[in-house]
């Protein structure tokens, strides 16, 4: 990998930023002052330092989002504002994208990398990880619907839902429920509260296997996995 770009990778500026780092003679390689940003570098195996600080290279992150309403889980978008525009531009570099999708109006725990192999093992629909989400609900739940999502509902397109686990909080006239899930097809837990007449009016992602929603974290901001909750994902 290029030098230059490996440090603007790592968020020593633009390639502009960092030929001036290096012609001010603060980047050394192996302890040699290196002045030509086109030098080739293997990452893992040379000493890099900039202004005698070491540089950590890092092939992947890993960041744990509170999503806000209003924002599409996706890399790109032409209307709407996107997860990945929430990141800091040292983050974007990494070319980093959201796993699996929150709808627009949902908010909550929402896992950012660039690490597609872990993404696949969360989102497969064949390791069961289970998502559990909070939400309002315009009506009462019922323990019939307990007992229904514990069979798995039909959704309006003829898909059986696998069995959910749902939880009533209160039963009132907007009731509050956690459910898990270990699916995530298109609008799942609206639809299928559809499935038995009812109607998400808030949604809110709390986990996603051992990942938990990090409540301290403001709407919209953002943090990297500490080492415990990376293990939990690796
Ligand atoms: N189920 C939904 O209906 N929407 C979400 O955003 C996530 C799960």
């Amino acid at each position: 990998m290029r030098l230059d770009k490996l440090l603007a990778n790592m968020g020593y500026g633009s390639r502009k930023d960092v030929k001036a780092l290096m012609k001010k003679k603060l980047v050394t390689v192996n302890d040699a002052i290196v002045k030509d940003g086109s030098v080739h570098v293997n990452p893992e195996a040379d000493f890099i330092k900039v202004n005698e600080k070491t540089v950590t290279y890092k092939k992947y992150i890993y960041l744990l989002m509170n999503k806000p309403q209003g924002v599409i889980s996706a890399t790109t978008d032409t209307r709407d504002k996107t997860v990945i525009d929430l990141l800091a531009d040292d983050m974007k570099h990494f070319n980093p994208f959201p796993v699996g999708r929150l709808d627009k109006d949902t908010e909550g725990l929402l896992l950012i990398t660039n690490d597609g192999d872990l993404a696949h093992q969360l989102v497969s629909p064949n390791k069961n990880v289970g998502k559990t989400y909070f939400a309002k609900i315009q009506g009462k739940v019922s323990a019939e619907d307990v007992e229904k999502f514990r069979n798995g509902v039909t959704l309006e397109d003829g898909y059986q839902a696998k069995p959910a686990e749902l939880t009533i909080l209160n039963s009132e006239a907007v009731s509050e429920i956690e459910v898990t899930i270990t699916e995530g097809k298109y609008h799942q837990v609206k639809r299928m509260f559809e499935a038995v007449d009812k109607k998400v009016i808030y949604l809110q992602r709390l986990s996603m296997g051992l990942l938990e929603l990090d409540r301290s974290l403001a709407l919209g901001s953002y943090r990297e996995l500490n080492e415990m909750e990376l293990e939990y994902c690796l």
